[in-house]
């Protein structure tokens, strides 16, 4: 697990955001229906891709904390949680944030959704469709506005973590700020147009319900009035016309015949025994005691109260058991307004209702119902399924719903999920007037409206996405050109030919600034080579003069006394792997005192040179080593030699001293000189110390000088 370690500007930085999170999304804003835009979590897209999954988080909590104050729900901790953990985790990843974001909402988001609506709500399918495509287009806006504010706000993108950054392609960036800038602009537009196509749907539907609701309306009150007014007419003529009551059949039979919609109609008298019925078959079969009204409300309204009347819904007897209507009026005889000696009775029918709704509502999706006053339906459309007589039971519904009209529930009354948008309207008579236009279709066609926004978006997204690829190839091309011109044109080679429709001028600005860098570099690096060279020869020298002085000795140019001490180890297992023998030997120039008191020490100077090149002179072999020992000795290092004629050639060596003439630079006086000789000669195994040799050597060099000087003493040794 790697080590949270908080960073305090992330820490302040996280925690201004969730504010300014939380406090939008205490007012989302509204859309449709119960459907609300949430634009608070651009903070938390911001967090996630300025400083990781855990600050990320901490946003997540308080955005979700504003939308809980809002709407009651914790669905929102959930969700805010995983997406701010998805995205901080992606962009540390190196992934594009957008790109992520989109995946969250097409694939998390959904299953998550569901499972929470199928455990926790009772919304229905295309419900939660609906607000799986609501959601995916609102992640997806705030996700789009959050990544471009991150891109374009410089601070912003400052004081993000060092996170994984992927190195990009021009077209992978240029494909990602075009899917940007269109999904914002897109989804933003989309929403806009959205908003304002749906409110007019709703302001048609609610223009509808109206004019539908006054027609019918104007319909029923009507189909009510020419009832009403046919029974009270009646009543006048027969209370006018002074007729003989027998007679009184034959007219009942015939207004019957005249409105139809009366389903029957009856004359009773004063005691509410019926006198007279229409179809006046009905009369036929029934037993006496069962024609008596009395108790009905229509008798008692019209005989004891004098009114013309309407009654409330009620179940039929005698004549049928319909559910009914009924309309009554008194009966004056003898112009006695005082007291009614008769009624007339006409039971409606209420499938009359039936032919207005479908009169006034031909092609509109509405149902009706229309209630008394006591709240009994007294015709409902047959698609509700209502029975008429049974009470209006519904349930206003849809208090969290943005809609301009009332909902209501017939089927599920405990449920906030609207069924139905209804409008009311109450009659002369005081009957209710319902019209109701189920809500699913507004539903659906909100959710076709926003499936065609998420269409028409991938649709624009794959065109820009393939136009931002030939953008992209068309801007990169030129800069390949440029390269591969790099790679392998000679520094001296003219501009190549551009198609001028292809290069712009700043690829065009861009090649001849470098062409220009290219020959200053090229001229820089000649200049430095040059340098180099120079420099490189004059160490050579300086190294060689080093190794000189460092080797020989600078009056008689001989090597001296170390480079001889250190060439002996060499020589000496050199001829010990051979078997070979080898020599060491030491030379003293004689009472050279005296010679630099007789001619000075330029007298003695010229002397050891002319030593030395006579040395030089006389082993010439390569693998001889001439050396000046110090002062005026010297040491001589004869690998291979043959032991048998070194002290020969040594001795020739004095000889040729002796009977060198040495002239004094001072004075030119001439003078000669003797050398004492000490040789040690052995096989080389006889030690790999130059110690052991040089004192054998020496040895014999004292016993030369003790015999007298001018001598050769050496010693084979032959035996080890
Ligand atoms: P001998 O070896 O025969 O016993 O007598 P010598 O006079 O050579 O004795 P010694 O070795 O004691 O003296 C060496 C002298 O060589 C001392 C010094 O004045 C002289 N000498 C040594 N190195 C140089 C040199 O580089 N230049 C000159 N001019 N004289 C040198
Ligand atoms: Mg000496
Ligand atoms: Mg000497």
């Amino acid at each position: 697990m790697q080590n949270i370690k908080f960073n305090s500007i992330l820490l302040q930085l996280s925690l201004l955001f969730g504010l300014i999170g939380y406090l939008i999304n205490l007012y989302p804003i509204p859309l449709f229906a119960n459907v609300e835009l949430i634009v608070g979590n651009v903070c938390l897209v911001i967090v996630a891709a300025i400083a990781g999954p855990y600050y990320a988080l901490l946003t997540a909590l308080m955005c979700a904390t504003g939308l809980y104050v809002s709407w009651g729900s914790w669905y929102p901790f959930l969700i805010f949680m995983i997406e701010a953990l998805w995205l901080g985790l992606a962009v540390r990843r190196g992934y594009y944030l957008f790109y992520s974001a989109i995946a969250f909402w097409f694939l998390i988001s959904p299953a998550l959704f569901i499972l929470y609506a199928s455990l926790f709500t009772e919304l229905n399918e295309e419900h939660i469709l609906f607000i799986v495509i609501k959601q995916a287009i609102n992640g997806m806006l705030y996700a789009s506005v959050a990544c471009l504010l991150v891109m374009l706000i410089r601070p912003l993108s400052k004081l993000s973590l060092k996170q994984n950054t992927r190195k990009r392609s021009f077209k992978q960036q240029l494909n990602y700020l075009f899917a940007l800038l269109i999904t914002s602009a897109m989804l933003i537009s989309s929403l806009l147009y959205n908003h304002t196509y749906l409110s007019d749907q709703q302001v048609m539907v609610q223009n509808n319900l109206q004019d539908s609701m006054g027609s019918m309306s104007k319909a029923a009150e009507r189909y009510l009035k020419t009832h009403q007014q046919a029974i009270r007419n009646a009543a006048r003529w027969l209370s006018l016309a002074n007729t003989d009551k027998d007679h009184w059949q034959s007219m009942l039979t015939r207004l019957n015949q005249t409105y139809p919609n009366f389903l029957t109609m009856l004359i009773a008298d004063h005691k509410g025994n019926i006198l007279h019925a229409s179809p006046a078959s009905m009369l036929a079969d029934k037993p006496v005691h069962k024609l008596n009204v009395s108790d009905r409300d229509y008798f008692r309204e019209a005989l004891y109260n004098q009114n013309d009347y309407i009654s409330d819904v009620f179940l039929g007897r005698g004549f049928g058991n319909d559910v009914i209507v009924a309309m009554s009026s008194p009966i004056y005889l003898n112009e006695n307004y005082q007291r009614p000696q008769a009624i007339i009775e006409g039971s409606l029918d209420l499938s009359g209702f039936a032919q207005i709704e479908h009169g006034a509502m031909q092609r509109e999706s509405m149902s009706i119902v229309l209630t008394d006053a006591k709240g009994n339906i007294i015709y409902a459309s047959d698609n509700l399924g209502l029975p008429p007589l049974s009470t209006f039971l519904f349930s206003r519904s849809g208090s969290y719903y943005s809609m301009s009209m009332p909902m209501m529930n017939l089927k599920n009354t405990a449920s906030e999920v609207p069924e139905y948008l209804y409008s009311q309207q109450e009659l002369s008579n005081q009957w209710q007037l319902y019209l109701l236009k189920p809500f699913a279709p507004m539903v659906t066609m909100a959710q076709r409206q926003y499936l065609t926004s998420v269409a028409m978006l991938a649709l624009s997204l794959l065109v820009t996405l393939g136009l931002s690829s030939l953008l992209a190839k068309t801007q990169t091309r030129p800069l390949e050109l440029i390269a591969q011109q790099f790679k392998y044109s000679d520094k001296d080679r003219a501009r190549p030919e551009w198609n001028e429709e292809q290069i712009s001028t700043e690829v065009e600005q861009l090649y001849d600034q470098l062409k220009l860098s290219q020959q200053e570099l090229i001229r820089q690096q000649l200049q430095l080579e040059e340098q180099v060279a120079l420099r490189t020869f004059e160490l050579e020298k300086a190294n060689g003069e080093l190794q000189k002085l460092a080797e020989r000795d600078s009056l008689t140019s001989l090597y001296n006394r170390r480079y001889a001490e250190n060439q002996f180890k060499q020589a000496q297992t050199l001829c010990q792997r051979g078997e070979q023998a080898m020599a060491v030997v030491l030379l003293d120039l004689d009472h050279f005192k005296m010679v630099n008191d007789e001619f000075g020490h330029l007298g003695g100077d010229a002397s050891l040179k002319t030593v030395a090149g006579l040395l030089s002179n006389h082993f010439v072999r390569e693998t001889d080593i001439v050396s000046r020992y110090g002062g005026e000795e010297f040491l001589l290092i004869l690998p291979m030699c043959n032991p048998l004629k070194v002290e020969a050639h040594l001795k020739d060596f004095t000889a040729k001293l002796r009977n060198t003439q040495i002239t004094n630079p001072e004075d030119g006086r001439l003078f000669s000189l003797s050398v004492s000789v000490g040789a040690v000669i052995a096989n080389a195994g006889y030690s790999s110390r130059i110690d052991t040799w040089i004192k054998r050597a020496d040895d014999n060099l004292y016993r030369a000088k003790s015999a007298g000087r001018d001598k050769v003493i050496a010693t084979i040794i032959e035996d080890i």
